[in-house]
């Protein structure tokens, strides 16, 4: 309902060492790649948060934009942050009780820290808490980027044990990412794209994206899939609504079924869901 973001209300401001911000984390999962102080930064982080987010800012974005830039730039962040959450609860029917922890990387650290995870690049990625390439201002792209990676957050938190097929999980985040902003249909390169590949009988099988992620797959695979995990769920809005879209959601994260869902919300199921977008696309 609220086309405007929440007031952001400023409630602490201090740092923390890498180890404080790792503990206050719970973070294993960095055991893989070397730390922060390993890799020529400083670890440090700036803490400050809003009603629903805790938002962890490396210090060296300060050094970049000067402190007075680096306090307008997480501010910025933390009020993106919050229109994306208004919009979590319009577009998707999520609305997570948790504070949801945010860390921004210096760009130069995001990639020493985490080059190397995925076989293609990424500005971000979400693994308990949303991690995202720094910018010295609130871009666009970053703005994509951190409600694309809310949906990940919101869907783990309704629902921290099931596992998402991977079509579902991205494709639902790259529909709530684009519908944010504006955007409800497949651009004339995206269609043509997938009505190409329907055509010569490529399209990668929901099975084949039915794994927890995508990271495995190659750039040009990864990029495909998501195109059409995407495609689905803006083929469906287009069909069905976007309230549709907001029951699957809530639904799915309800019941953790996905056949179940399929068939309440749109009287199908994984085959005939294949079927019926392959026929969409000519193939
Ligand atoms: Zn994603």
């Amino acid at each position: 309902m609220n086309r405007f973001p929440n007031e952001v209300q400023i409630v602490t401001r201090r740092r923390a060492g890498v180890f404080g911000v790792l503990a206050t984390l719970g973070i294993v999962w960095f055991a893989s790649p070397a730390p922060a102080a390993d890799r020529g930064n400083d670890g440090q982080f700036d803490r400050r948060e809003s009603s629903h987010f805790v938002l962890y800012q490396d210090v060296d974005i300060d050094e970049r934009s000067g402190f007075h830039g680096s306090v307008r730039f997480e501010r910025e962040v933390l009020r993106i942050l919050e229109a994306g959450y208004d919009r979590l609860d319009k577009f998707l029917g999520l609305r997570p009780r948790r504070p949801i922890e945010v860390v921004v990387y210096d760009p130069d650290a995001f990639a020493a820290q985490f080059t190397g995870l995925f076989r293609f690049p990424a500005a971000g990625f979400y693994h308990g808490v949303i991690r995202v390439r720094g910018d010295t201002v609130a871009s666009a792209q970053l703005e994509r980027v951190l409600y694309h990676e809310l949906v990940h957050a919101a869907l783990d938190e309704a629902a921290p044990n099931y596992r998402y097929p991977a079509w579902v999980n991205e494709g639902l985040a790259e529909w709530f990412e684009m519908r944010s902003f504006g955007k409800r249909r497949l651009s004339t390169g995206e269609l043509d794209a997938l009505q190409r590949a329907a055509a010569q009988n490529a399209l990668l099988p929901l099975r084949a994206l039915s794994t927890p992620s995508l990271g495995h797959l190659d750039p040009n695979t990864a990029r495909f899939a998501y195109l059409q995990s995407y495609a689905i769920f803006a083929w469906l809005a287009n069909s069905h609504g976007d309230p549709a879209i907001e029951r699957f959601a809530s639904d799915l994260a309800r019941s953790r079924n996905l056949d179940r869902t399929l068939r309440r919300v749109f009287r199908t199921d994984m085959r005939k869901l294949e079927q019926e977008f392959t026929r969409y696309l000519g193939g």
